[in-house]
């Protein structure tokens, strides 16, 4: 295979000397600077194709997010076009991001005939600016009918322009937004640079109360931590279940899988490191800051992290991240699933959203900090994310409801279905305080005031780290957990920009009121009138247990299992007003966006259980009746030739003939319950008719089951 010669390549010359560098061609720290960003029309590059005059303003567009000089754009284009040429480009394309939650891109050539039968090279401002795509099959829930079939991409220069290498040449994308005739939000970046700009208008408000001067502009961060699998290309393309769902439908737990926890960060095998090393490079030739790796709980488990990023930067780069991941796994020989649950009885994968805001002063401003001002700029921005999730903990739960992340959620690896929020005890301890009016610092003694005081300082990594939760605080950012392996990070992050805007908005509101008086005073009022309306949102204990769903119960937190009953939320009137209000979505955009998503899912359903009831009539249940054949023949052939004791193989015949049975019936019940059928019957037919086939994998001789184990799977050598 690919993968094997690539490392003996990897290994050593015949004078013992490394060949490493040669092969990888970035082992040294300077080729890695070399490459960093080297496919990326950045601000660094762009310096070097633009005059003084277009750089500094297309800079600044970049940076405070102003409007964009149109006087520029044909500069820009020509600037664009030049440098991608010199990459080896042949074509561009407007690189966007529908609601299929997938990246799309429609690729046109630099070629303009120049009438004397040769051809020119363009690329102007306006095929730069904006594109027309023939996008009438993208899912848009009604928004574009199909006689008005228009949808318009719109460049988003505050995402670089980078180029995709291809096997012969290279493209050039451009970043772009997706919106229809008039406006309207087709995809996933358009209500997230809505969302980013609704988020920093709270922040300057509330930099303005409170007096913070204001040098830059706000934005929010975001780290994106990748979760995936990497299991054998020839096992993959055996397994039409995973070609066609990205999930087993059917799969025997093997006896050994990650009891022992044993792949957890263990030394990473040769085969993969190969991946990894490739994959980094190609990230980092993106100018997408790739920095942690390493192995998972899991089997066959793996997780990158990059580096934060600004928002909407960091959301690009993780679709980019999925894609490259899938394209340097084939070019060794592997499949990454992204899927969230690949496996059933092993961990499934999540996207760790770690998310944050840098104020206008370019101080994070979940970072607890060291003077008595920052401090209470950090009370009120963890009491804005109690409020938020409190309130919007069903929308929350909504921004990651996809028919995978079911199979995840409430699973005892993945963060439950409700969502609660973790501090930590130090500063779940201050909060009490602040509650009972005026923290008490727990090292000095004597009482808080906030604003005044400075708080104990809380340690940068909470010791008692909780994996549990679905919301953690981990020292200078809040962590959401419940985003799926496969999912846009955009979704997650409007409803979180949002939901934080909208408190801030209130707190602002509140704090205006009393301009002029005694701000420290409002502020713990306020922060005070918080804690105790939204405090049961907090909780820092074992989020598996059967006690919290109980306790969260009696909370009154929501526990929405299903993608149906999450999604139901977002037709909500005071939810569709609260996205109204801050302009991140309208009445008609939310609506279409509910329907494209539960379309989605009861398409997923249709067609993973039509291919569940397929493969166990056309592949397994043939090798089932082959097998039982094969005992009834041999116990036939023993009694009559040597009157032998057949006594044990009948009972193997026995349970054979009966799981065969229940199995048709079980086919027959799920291709009755397929058309049309609700959402719980048909997901319970086919886990029914699984746990049949599963076992009787147990008993049909491995060389004749049709499907690649588990155990072969999981365990990649
Ligand atoms: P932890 O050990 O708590 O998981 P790490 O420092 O390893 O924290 O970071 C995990 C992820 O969080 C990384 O992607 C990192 O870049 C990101 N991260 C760190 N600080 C911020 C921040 N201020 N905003 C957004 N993401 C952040
Ligand atoms: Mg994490």
């Amino acid at each position: 295979m690919g993968a094997r010669s690539r490392i003996s390549e990897l290994a050593v010359n015949e004078k013992g000397e490394s060949t490493m560098e040669t092969v990888a061609g970035i082992t040294g720290v300077s080729s890695i600077q070399d490459i960093y960003g080297s496919n990326v029309f950045s601000l660094k590059t762009m310096r070097n194709y633009l005059s003084e005059k277009a750089y500094t303003s297309l800079s600044k567009t970049i940076k405070d997010g102003g409007k964009l000089d149109p006087g520029i754009a044909d500069e820009v284009a020509d600037a664009m076009k030049t440098w991608a040429l010199s990459k080896g480009a042949t074509h561009y394309t407007h690189w966007f991001q529908p609601l299929t939650g997938l990246t799309a891109e429609k690729h046109d050539s630099f070629i303009s005939p120049d009438g004397e039968g040769g051809v020119v090279l363009e690329f102007s401002g306006s095929e730069l600016t904006q594109g027309e795509p023939d996008a009438s099959s993208f899912p848009s829930g009604g928004l574009r009918p199909t006689f008005e079939a228009r949808g318009y991409t719109g460049w988003d220069p505050t995402s670089p322009a980078f180029i995709k290498e291809g096997p012969k040449a290279a493209t050039l994308c451009i970043p772009t937004y997706f919106v229809g005739w008039k406006g309207e939000a087709l995809d996933k970046k358009t209500p997230l640079l809505r969302s980013m700009k609704a988020l920093n208008k709270q922040i300057e408000r509330l930099a303005k109360v409170l007096g913070i001067k204001c040098t830059q502009k706000p934005y929010a961060t975001l780290g994106g931590e990748q979760e995936y699998f990497l299991i054998d290309r020839n096992y993959y393309n055996q397994r039409i279940d995973l070609v066609q769902t990205g999930r087993t439908l059917y799969g025997k737990e093997p006896a050994k899988h990650q009891q022992m926890a044993d792949h957890y960060f263990g030394a990473i095998k040769d085969r993969v490191i190969a991946f990894m090393e490739d994959f980094d490079r190609e990230m980092w030739k993106l100018g997408a800051p790739s920095k942690t790796r390493h192995n998972e709980v899991a089997p066959a488990q793996y997780e990158i992290a990059p580096i934060f990023e600004n928002q909407n930067l960091a959301v690009d780069h993780n679709m980019l991240c999925m894609e490259v991941m899938q394209r340097v796994a084939k070019r060794h020989g592997l499949a990454c699933l992204l899927h969230e649950k690949p496996f059933a009885g092993v961990n499934g994968s999540g996207k760790h959203n770690n998310w944050s805001v840098t104020g206008p002063d370019g101080k994070n401003w979940f970072s607890p900090g060291s003077s008595p001002h920052e401090n209470e700029r950090f009370l009120i921005m963890v009491a804005a994310v109690l409020k938020a999730v409190d309130e919007g903990a069903a929308l929350l739960r909504a921004g990651v409801a996809s028919a995978a992340n079911d199979h995840r959620l409430g699973s005892h690896e993945a963060p439950p279905a409700i969502i609660s929020v973790y501090l930590g005890e130090q500063l779940t301890d201050i909060i009490e305080q602040i509650e009972k009016g005026g923290a008490r610092s727990s090292k000095a003694g004597g009482t808080l005031e906030v604003g005044v005081d400075s708080l104990p300082v809380l340690p940068r990594h909470a010791s008692d780290r909780n994996r549990t939760s679905p919301f953690a605080f981990t020292g200078s950012k809040f962590e959401f957990r419940a985003v799926g392996s496969s999912m846009s990070l955009a979704g997650p992050n409007v409803i979180l920009n949002t939901i934080v805007a909208d408190a801030i908005d209130e707190i602002c509101t509140e704090l205006e009121k009393s301009s002029g008086q005694n701000i420290n005073k409002a502020v713990q009022k306020v922060l005070q009138d918080i804690i105790k309306k939204h405090k049961r949102v907090i909780f820092n204990g074992d989020n598996y247990t059967e006690e919290w769903a109980k306790e969260a119960k009696k909370r009154g937190l929501p526990n929405l299992k299903t993608t149906p009953e999450a999604l139901a939320v977002t037709k909500d009137a005071k939810v569709i007003a609260m996205f109204e209000r801050h302009g991140v979505l309208t009445k008609t955009e939310m609506i279409s966006r509910y329907d494209v998503y539960m379309e989605t899912y009861n398409t997923i359903l249709k067609y993973e259980s039509d291919l569940a009831a397929q493969m166990a009539k056309n592949m397994i249940m043939p090798a089932v009746l082959s097998y039982q054949g094969g005992l009834a023949e041999t116990i036939k052939a023993v009694e009559t030739s040597n009157k032998g004791k057949v006594a044990e193989t009948r009972k193997i015949l026995k349970e054979v003939t009966a799981l065969t049975e229940t199995a048709w019936e079980q086919i027959a019940k799920l291709e009755k319950a397929s058309p049309g059928g609700s959402a719980e019957k048909i997901k319970s037919a086919m886990e029914e008719l699984r746990e049949t086939i599963d076992t009787l994998e147990g008993y049909v001789p491995a060389e004749t089951w049709p499907l690649p184990s588990y155990a072969e799977m999981l365990f990649l050598s």
